[in-house]
């Protein structure tokens, strides 16, 4: 269901997530389970669907209102997060060079350093929040820079607008892992970015049920029509049921997101004060490094963020085993608070600092995440 460009945000994408309109008059869109469509005497196909793993009406309805959020002209939704980057890394060629930001999440760089680069790309890391490391990177020929703004879990903010001219003048395509703050708090597209990333894993379908990914474009061009394809040749796609229950958890994207973010921000001004904890990283903050450019190209965070416990590794996992509220599990997205030690989850080798927690804030009350988090924390002295 499309609506006036210009009725608000939270109007929009309830309206974007109605699918539709359908021929009964549902009001939640029905699940197309079936994996193939018949033809008619004709020999075409009327309803124009032919086979799932090339459109299945679900899938249509999902990726047009993940294009509606971020201003984009088309997307296209995989099996997760991870699938969506692949996709988007198999439509390059074999020898070209891209540009990725050093603390990309983890899984995206295991999977080019054991996936992409014995494949043939060039894969270069560099700190992409500074943006003179970004613009010697780009000194020789890339063709694609990718980077995650803030990023998961270190909470770097990567200036959108510098960073796509930089890319433009130098002939490369930038593309933004959007999953942090969604589309609700930031629209890479407008800003400048080519591509989107998602894993809809998380926020968009909201209820830690459904695995997602998808790629959003500004153009439905060659480079797009090579992702399409390679969606539909490789098949890495979500199930018509995962793509159902990600268009439902969008319908309250915007509510859950207002709650996410004001919750998490209270409590990360609570543990900014607190001696107990070493740093808090939360881009809302005045004391973070890039708070102008988050408040600049983003009207929230999200509700995840890192603290740094006093006390290092040891008191950093005695305040995860402490916790009630917060639940120990990786992921975010969903109503329950989760924690997680990131550099155990990441393993030998992992940049994150071995006294970083990430809390990813739910859907409760946020005096009682704040109370959890103080009678979890070591006593104070
Ligand atoms: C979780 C996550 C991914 C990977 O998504 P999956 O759905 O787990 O494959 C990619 N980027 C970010 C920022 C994530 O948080």
């Amino acid at each position: 269901m499309k609506t006036e460009p210009a009725a608000s945000q939270a109007t929009r994408v309830v309206h974007a997530a109605a699918g539709g309109p359908d021929a009964l008059r549902a009001v939640s869109p029905p699940l197309y389970l079936s994996t193939t469509f018949e033809r008619d005497e004709h020999y075409a196909f009327p309803g124009g669907f032919d086979y799932a793993r090339e459109a299945n009406p679900n899938r249509t309805m999902l990726e047009e209102a993940l294009a509606q959020l971020e201003g984009g002209v088309e997307a296209a939704a995989f099996a997760s997060g991870m699938a969506a980057a692949m996709t988007l890394f198999q439509a390059l060629q074999p020898g070209d060079r891209v540009v990725v930001a050093h603390d990309t999440y983890y899984g995206v760089r295991a999977m080019l350093n054991e996936v992409f680069v014995p494949w043939g790309l060039r894969v270069e890391y560099v700190d992409a929040s500074d943006p003179h490391a970004l613009a010697a990177a780009l000194a020789r020929p890339a063709r694609l820079i990718f980077v995650e703004t803030p990023s998961n879990p270190m909470l770097r903010v990567t200036d959108l607008a510098a960073a796509a001219r930089l890319a433009h003048d130098a002939g490369a395509l930038l593309a933004c892992d959007n999953t942090m703050a969604t589309p609700v708090f930031q629209q890479p597209l407008a800003l400048g970015a080519d591509i989107v990333v998602h894993a809809t894993t998380k926020y968009l379908a909201g209820n830690h049920d459904a695995m997602g990914g998808a790629l959003v474009t500004a153009r439905a061009d060659a480079f797009w029509d090579g992702i399409r394809r390679r969606q539909k040749l490789c098949g890495a796609i979500p199930s018509p049921f995962a793509s159902w229950l990600t268009l439902r958890g969008i319908s309250t994207l915007v509510p859950r997101m207002r709650w996410h973010d004001a919750t998490a921000l209270a409590i990360a001004h609570a543990l900014a004060g607190d001696a107990r904890v070493a740093e808090v990283l939360h881009p809302g903050l005045r004391s973070h490094p890039a708070h102008a450019v988050a408040a600049r190209q983003s009207s929230g965070t999200g509700g995840v963020f890192s603290i740094r416990v006093a006390g290092g590794r040891d008191a950093a996992l005695r305040v995860a085993s402490r916790l009630r509220l917060f639940r120990r599990a990786t992921s975010f997205g969903g109503a329950e608070s989760l924690v997680e030690h990131r550099a155990t989850v990441e393993g030998a080798g992992s940049p994150t600092p071995p006294d970083l927690l990430r809390l990813a804030i739910g859907l409760e009350a946020a005096d009682d995440l704040i109370g959890d988090l103080d009678r979890a924390l070591e006593p104070r002295r």
